[in-house]
This record gives C-alpha cells, sequence and structure tokens, in this order.
C-alpha cells in the first residue's frame, strides 16, 4: 500500500525518496503561547491537558481535550483521532502544533500535531532520532493517504543508510567550495538545523547537478572536437545564384552568422552552432542557404522542424525558392507511408534527394541517408539533446545548426549552451512595422471584438489564442473548442472561422491551415500550435485571451504570426481582473518591448526563479534542485570546475566517479543525484560482499 501510495510520487527505491526534497520547511524551534495564536498561521506550544470530554451523538462523537498554557486555553478537536482518549492524559504536558481560530467564543484547533512532552534529559536517553518538535521539519508534496509524517519517517529511516557512503565529489572540490559532505549536505536538506544549513545543503547538491551537467556537456564537446571531417571546397555558385534571385539583401546580421556558419561548414571539425533570433528575423533563409553550400559539396541536409505544420511550411518554402536551382526537396512526416515512404527512403538512400525536411520521422528507423552532411534543428528547444543525438547518428559526423526563436540572455546561453558555439540575429530586415499591443483587462472582451471586425472588414484575418482546448475541471478558463463556437454563433456570425489545436487530425489541421493561409477564413481559433514559425502574411489581429497564463516567451512568439505582410499589425492581450503585481509587470514588458532578447533578460529580472523559461524549461533541461536564474553564479562555477579538472588532468576521466556520470543523458540531469547514490550503494554492497 505504501510502496503505491510512494510510486505515485515517483519514489520507487530509497535513491529517489532521498532525492525527494521538501516543499517547505516548518520552524517549529520557537515556543509560542496560546495567547499568540490567533495572529499566527500555526503555533508551537507546549501545554498541559486540563480535560477531556466526549461531544455529539455515540454514533458520531468527537472528542475534545482542553489544554492550556501559562497564557490561556483552549480546545482541540480531534476528528477521527478517538485514539487520543488513550494516549493523553489529563494533567501531563505535551506539545502542540496546530492553526488556532476563534469559534463559539473559545480558541479551538482541529488541525494539529500532538506529541508527548519529554524534559530535555530523557529527550536524550529516548534515541529515537528527529523528534517533529523543537526542529526545522521538511512539508513534502503529498499524495492521497500518504501523510507528512510518515514521509518523514521514511526518510529519516533512508538517511541512516546514507552513513558510511562515499562521496560523489572529489574532496577537494567540496572543500574548495565549502560545500557539505554528500550525505550531510542530504540531511541537511530534509532535516536542517538551520536557515543557514539548509541553503549550504541546497548548494552543496545544486553544484552536484550543475557539475555533471557540466560535465556532459563537455564530454559532447570533446566527442565533437575528436573527429575529423573533410569537405569539398567548391565556388559556392548555388549560394550566389540563389542570393541573385532574391528580391531583398540580407541584413548585416544574416551575413555575419552565414560567414560563421560558412566557417564552421569547411571547418576539419564537426560544428555545432545554435543561432539565437527572434521570430522574423530570417533564421530559416539563413538555414536554406546554409543548406546549399553543403549540397554543392554533394552531401544532403536534414532539416528538423518541431511540427508537421511547420514542417510543411518549410517544405513549400523549400521547394519554392530552391528547387529553381535544381535542387531536390522531400518532406518526410509520420503521415508520409505506404509507397511513397518507401519510394522516398530509396531516393534518400541513392543520394536523389539533397534536402529532406521534416518532423522526427527524419531520424526514425529505416531512414538511411547517402551522405548527410548537415542537420538542422527548427526551434531546437522543442527537441531533446538525446533526439539530437539520433539523428546526427543518421550520418558521418554532420555538421549541427540549431534555430530558436526564444532567445536566451547571453550569459545564461554561454553556461546553458557550453557544448554548442553561438550566434545572434538581432537585426530585422528592413521595412517591417512595429506590431501594436494592447492589452485589455477580462470583461471588456467586447471592445476587442470589434476592433477585430473593423479590421477583417479591411481585408486581414485574426488568431483568437486559448491556454486549453477544452473545459477543465481544474481551470476554469476559455478554451478554445466552446469559443469557437461562441464565437462562430454569437459574435461573429456573419465572418468564417476556423478552429485549430494539436488533439486533432494531421489531415484536418493542414485543412484548416490551408484554408486561413487561402483567406477562405476570417478567423482562426487556436491553442500555442499556431505558436511556432506559421507564416500568414495578411494576418493582422492577434488575440491572446488569458494572456496571463502563458509565458512571455510564449507571448512574444505567439506576436510574431502577425505582422508579416505589409500593413500594421496588432496584438490584443487580454487578462485576468485579479493579477498580481508582477503579473501586471510580466505583461508591460510584453506591451513595451518588441526585441525577444530584451524580453528575455527582463523576463528573468522579474520573475520569480523556476519561473524562467516557462514550460520550455522542461523541453530541453530539467533540472532537479538548481535553478537556472537563482544559480546562474554556480552554473558558471561547476563549468570552469569541468573545464579545470579536464584540462589539468585528463587521465581523471578514467576515474569511476566521472566515468559513471559520463553515462548519464543531458535530460537526466535532475536525476543526478539520485543517480549517483545508486551508483554508491551498488558500491557499498559490493564492497561489504567482496
Ligand atoms: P525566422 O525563421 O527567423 O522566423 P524567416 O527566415 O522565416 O524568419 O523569415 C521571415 C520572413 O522574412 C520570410 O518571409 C523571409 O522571406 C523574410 N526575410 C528573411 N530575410 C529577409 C531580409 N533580409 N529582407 C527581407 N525579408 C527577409
Ligand atoms: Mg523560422
Amino acid at each position: 500500500m505504501q510502496a503505491r501510495r510512494l510510486a505515485r510520487l515517483g519514489i520507487n527505491n530509497v535513491c529517489r525518496l532521498l532525492c525527494y526534497y521538501p516543499r517547505s520547511y516548518q520552524d517549529r524551534r520557537y515556543q509560542d503561547l496560546l495567547d499568540q495564536a490567533p495572529q499566527k498561521e500555526w503555533v508551537n506550544i507546549l501545554v498541559r491537558v486540563r480535560s477531556k470530554h466526549w461531544l455529539g451523538r455515540p454514533s458520531q462523537k468527537i472528542l475534545k481535550v482542553v489544554v492550556e498554557d501559562q497564557s490561556g486555553c483552549a480546545s482541540l478537536l480531534c476528528f477521527g483521532r478517538k485514539f487520543l482518549d488513550r494516549t493523553l492524559q489529563t494533567g501531563r504536558m505535551y506539545r502542540v502544533f496546530g492553526s488556532f481560530k476563534y469559534r463559539c467564543d473559545e480558541l479551538q484547533s482541529s488541525n494539529f500535531e500532538i506529541e508527548q512532552y519529554l524534559p530535555p534529559e530523557d529527550r536524550l536517553k529516548s534515541r529515537s532520532g528527529v523528534g517533529s518538535f523543537g526542529h526545522i521539519l521538511p512539508c513534502y508534496p503529498l499524495t492521497e493517504d500518504l501523510t507528512q509524517g510518515a514521509l518523514r519517517r521514511l526518510v529519516q529511516q533512508a538517511l541512516l543508510l546514507t552513513e558510511d557512503l562515499e562521496e560523489s565529489l572529489s574532496p577537494g572540490l567540496r572543500q574548495k567550495h565549502g560545500f557539505l559532505e554528500h550525505r550531510q549536505a542530504l540531511r541537511a536538506i530534509h532535516f536542517p538545523e538551520s536557515f543557514e544549513e539548509l541553503e549550504l545543503a541546497r548548494k552543496s547538491l545544486v553544484y552536484e547537478e550543475l557539475f555533471t551537467y557540466q560535465l556532459i556537456l563537455s564530454r559532447l564537446r570533446m566527442q565533437r572536437q575528436s573527429l575529423k571531417k573533410t569537405r569539398r571546397r567548391h565556388p559556392a555558385r548555388l549560394k550566389t545564384d540563389f542570393l541573385k534571385r532574391l528580391p531583398f539583401r540580407l541584413t548585416d546580421d544574416q551575413q555575419l552568422v552565414l560567414a560563421e556558419i560558412e566557417k564552421d561548414l569547411f571547418s576539419p571539425r564537426p560544428a555545432a552552432r545554435l543561432v539565437q533570433g527572434d521570430v522574423g528575423c530570417g533564421k530559416t533563409l539563413v538555414g536554406f542557404i546554409a543548406s546549399l553550400l553543403v549540397i554543392e559539396a554533394g552531401e544532403q541536409v536534414a532539416f528538423l522542424a518541431p511540427t508537421e505544420l511547420l514542417a510543411r511550411q518549410h517544405a513549400e518554402n523549400a521547394a519554392r525558392l530552391l528547387e529553381p536551382l535544381g535542387i531536390r526537396v522531400a518532406l518526410l512526416t509520420g503521415a508520409v507511408r505506404g509507397a511513397p515512404r518507401k519510394a522516398l527512403t530509396q531516393a534518400l538512400e541513392m543520394g536523389e534527394i539533397d534536402l529532406l525536411l521534416g518532423t522526427h520521422a527524419l531520424f526514425s528507423a529505416g531512414i538511411r541517408y547517402k551522405l548527410l552532411g548537415l542537420v538542422i534543428v527548427d526551434e531546437q528547444q522543442r527537441f531533446g539533446v538525446r533526439q539530437r543525438q539520433e539523428i546526427l547518428s543518421k550520418g558521418d559526423h554532420p555538421d549541427l545548426l540549431l534555430l530558436t526563436a526564444t532567445p536566451i540572455p547571453r550569459t545564461l546561453a554561454l553556461t546553458l549552451f557550453a557544448d554548442l558555439t553561438l550566434s545572434e540575429i538581432r537585426s530585422k530586415p528592413p521595412g517591417r512595422k512595429e506590431i501594436i499591443t494592447h492589452l485589455t483587462r477580462q470583461g471588456n472582451e467586447a471592445k476587442v471584438y470589434e476592433r477585430v471586425r473593423q479590421e477583417v472588414a479591411k481585408g486581414g484575418q485574426a488568431y483568437f489564442v486559448y491556454p486549453l482546448i477544452e473545459d477543465s475541471k481544474e481551470l476554469k478558463l476559455k478554451n478554445a473548442v466552446d469559443m469557437f463556437h461562441i464565437l462562430n454563433d454569437r459574435i461573429f456570425p456573419e465572418l468564417r472561422l476556423g478552429l485549430i489545436h494539436s488533439r486533432m487530425h494531421e489531415e484536418d489541421k493542414r485543412k484548416v491551415m490551408k484554408a486561413f493561409v487561402a483567406a477562405t477564413l476570417d478567423i482562426l481559433v487556436a491553442t500555442s500550435v499556431v505558436e511556432v514559425g506559421v507564416d500568414v502574411p495578411r494576418a493582422s489581429c492577434m488575440v491572446i485571451e488569458h494572456a496571463e497564463r502563458f509565458g512571455l516567451s510564449d507571448l512574444h512568439q505567439l506576436r510574431g504570426r502577425v505582422g508579416r505582410g505589409a500593413g500594421q499589425a496588432y496584438t490584443f492581450m487580454i487578462y485576468s481582473g485579479e493579477l498580481t503585481e508582477t503579473g501586471v509587470q510580466r505583461l508591460k514588458v510584453i506591451k513595451n518591448l518588441s526585441d525577444g532578447f530584451s524580453i528575455a533578460e527582463e523576463d528573468l529580472r522579474i520573475r520569480g526563479p523556476g519561473e524562467f523559461l516557462g514550460h520550455r524549461q522542461s523541453g530541453f533541461l530539467k533540472l532537479g534542485l538548481a535553478d537556472l536564474v537563482k544559480d546562474q553564479q554556480l552554473f558558471v562555477q561547476a563549468g570552469r570546475d569541468v573545464e579545470m579538472i579536464l584540462d589539468r588532468d585528463p587521465v581523471l576521466k578514467e576515474h569511476p566517479t566521472y566515468r559513471r556520470l559520463l553515462n548519464l543523458e543531458l535530460e537526466d540531469v535532475s536525476k543526478a543525484t539520485a543517480h549517483n547514490l545508486k551508483e554508491n550503494f551498488k558500491r557499498k554492497r559490493s564492497l561489504r560482499e567482496g
């Protein structure tokens, strides 16, 4: 039973239990008096039991215990705890931790913990470890039928097992930073003696995580540096032809980045570069030009997009722009099956396809390239490192080019992507109009709807975006499906509306999108699926309801869906009236800034730790205790330490601790500590047996 409850929390062994960190702590070191109870949420008191009574009908008896200290008295209502009648004795002293309120003219609590008071000398004798009073106690995220008390006891037992565990970091490193020993850190993160000790424990464990992370990055980097590649030099005729046919000139930043990529492509080692740049700054175009350089050398390019929708759009653009140059372009998604897929696979293997665009189907089993020279990953934050590695393994160490429209401040990016070289495209193609952003409080939607009506009358199109697909029991929010009907039937009966969301069939999505692009739909009701890359020049309005539900970078991405044509474009963000100060501040950032880099920097500044990058963080990096923002210093430090260790003594790579860590994947960093523990336990066991 207990095991099943724990499993629900993802705890299926001792290591996981030890790494199930508290959500918060209760400070029970100080003693309060009963008369302070009404002013405090929780009090920690020492009381004497004055009397006990039974209340209610015999079938539903409730025990009421009257307690007192020198400042007053109060009643404890023991719902469902009849056993307390046996354990509590009148006249004896007890410690109580509880929440009290005045009710029926007396101070009452039904939410309390109680424990017999032992004078200090007896406490020393009863070696029961940490009691529930006089300490800082952990509060864990719980599940049904599992109490804090039970979980605390389990963790205490687990901590006993760590007694003679080996360190996971080298003692030198630990001492250098003044971190706690591993097992001490674990004990202190669960049962700290002070908040200072707690912070030190957190830092010690965070460092371990980040050290692992940096170690894995350095492994990726070293692997790449140990490889060689040769690519035939050529006159870059395709690129010149392509640029000649373009109706515009590349921006300065595009040219710069392209020069960097060109250098990568013809360097003797496989390269991995991340290009950060706002929506619409021309990254995809740069990717296409890079492809031409590789294709002219007689190699193939795989261009990976996160959604079918986007893959298809890229393929259409590639066909339009590149086929006239004689480039053979193909699209591969999960929807391509049967005979067409077979034909495509064969052509690919024969080298009859130069540029293959698609979703992760690009690296499914059975897909073989004749000579894969370059892998481009669009919107890389959507893919994990493992997926990246999988597609790289399809070729003989192809170059890697990652594109992302979720810019991350440079200082952070340097540590986060230490295995990549970074490029930025900051400037926008000329002639782009700023998108006007309006913030509208919930309740004033009618005004927004009216503005949309006017825009559509002028020949524009609009997106309406909602945080949910369908009605949800937990969240009382507007959702795309219901709002589609409301907007369609009641608000815009004269207009043509479509609906798109991720749970629809690909085929239906494609139809709807096609209709919207062809302007046979005026309004597209959607979830954030439209967020990534979709390009509809006539779309001039973006309405986002419950804007506060989205991360700043998501909002910025969504806004980037409009303003792709010649006319003025608008974004309307409708927000809840109950927004917090920070919430309002965040939306103002989005309203006032138009550049993704600045928005990211502001977001970082305003938002509380742990929220930065919102759900996206989970896409490419799951940290356990570490926080990208709060622990930036440690992040940098861990990177330097890893570098120093490997520089000074490359043989350390053979050290078992490091080798162990090197077996971890980047995605597993959040489990690094648990992983280390497990390995440590294994060693301990084998030592004992041996
Ligand atoms: P991103 O991938 O960064 O969102 P794209 O490469 O899709 O940007 O470019 C967005 C739009 O801008 C496309 O229609 C593209 O043709 C156009 N574009 C790209 N570079 C330029 C430029 N230098 N001048 C004018 N338009 C450009
Ligand atoms: Mg793009």
